[in-house]
């Protein structure tokens, strides 16, 4: 009758939730739709290993009705301040069921047991880039939203399943792209791909040792099992500064070649990476 009446905008009514990493947006963004708004709190071009959240980041969550963790380092630092926070919030550990390995080296042991006290193994963090964990990660996100919001089931379940097609999909894209490698190596600086490695037969070989860069010595041992092995690309990400990565490609004649774990168009960037390191392997 003339009267304007704001409309509820899904905006308005969506359930706020907070991530720690991009590629974890895109999956919650996905399971969720537009019942949920998803912030995530390692800013872009940050490393998830040493992040600290800013002021501003601490407030919002305050608001939250879920926090998604995934157990990346800076979370063994700032999770319990995070929960302490907003003792309401639900805080989701996508993790769950998930067993991890250790963080690659060049070696699977290390005859000097360097830097590693006895008894504390680094286990590797990196789950997101594996689409078969990703599917476990899935599962936990969607429980987690039933568990908040259980008037979303029917939506959440229905948008659970067009992820799951989306990541079998992935999946099957990903073994054509690799089907005869198996067994082939790639160099990375940072150990980001070990998961994704394993999914598809691959071998990962870090330029980092324990987070760090290498000693003259490591280095000039990985230069040369590189050549040995005909490795002519060493795979470098945008969050984590690359000071050696130059150095090797120069030593092996090869190039440096971007592929950043952490972009959130997950199952794009996977696709385009696969081919990066085809490439790289054939
Ligand atoms: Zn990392």
């Amino acid at each position: 009758m003339g009267i304007f009446v704001p409309l509820h905008t899904e905006a308005g009514d969506s359930m706020k939730v907070f991530v720690s990493i991009l590629p974890q947006k895109y999956f919650v963004d996905k399971i969720g739709g537009n019942r949920v708004e998803v912030s995530v709190l390692v800013e872009p071009g940050a490393s998830p290993h040493s992040y600290e959240p800013k002021p501003g980041q601490m407030a919002a969550l305050t608001k939250a009705a879920v926090y998604f963790a995934i157990g990346v380092n800076f979370e063994e630092v700032w999770l319990k301040r995070i929960a302490s926070l907003n003792p309401q919030m639900l805080i989701v550990h996508t993790d769950r069921g998930i067993k991890k390995i250790p963080m690659a080296s060049l070696h699977s042991h290390d005859e000097k047991g360097r830097e590693t006290p006895p008894g504390r193994i680094n286990l590797d963090p990196h789950i997101w880039t594996s689409p078969p964990l990703v599917r476990t990660q899935a599962e936990n996100i969607l429980k987690g939203l039933i568990e908040v919001d259980p008037a979303g089931r029917t939506a959440y379940a229905a948008n659970y399943n067009a992820f799951i097609d989306e990541i079998n999909g992935l999946e099957s894209y990903l073994r054509d792209i690799f089907s005869g490698l198996e067994g082939k190596e790639f160099l990375v600086f940072h150990p980001s791909w070990g998961y994704f490695a394993r999914a598809y037969g691959l071998r990962q070989i870090p330029v980092e040792i324990e987070g760090k860069e290498p000693k003259p010595a490591e280095l000039h041992h990985l230069i040369e099992h590189a050549m040995e092995r005909g490795i002519k690309v060493i795979f470098v990400q945008p969050q984590i500064s690359t000071k050696s990565a130059r150095t090797i490609a120069k030593a092996i004649g090869g190039q440096v070649v971007i592929a950043d774990p952490l972009a959130e168009n997950w199952t794009g960037n996977l696709r385009s990476i696969a081919e990066k390191f085809r490439e790289a392997l054939r």
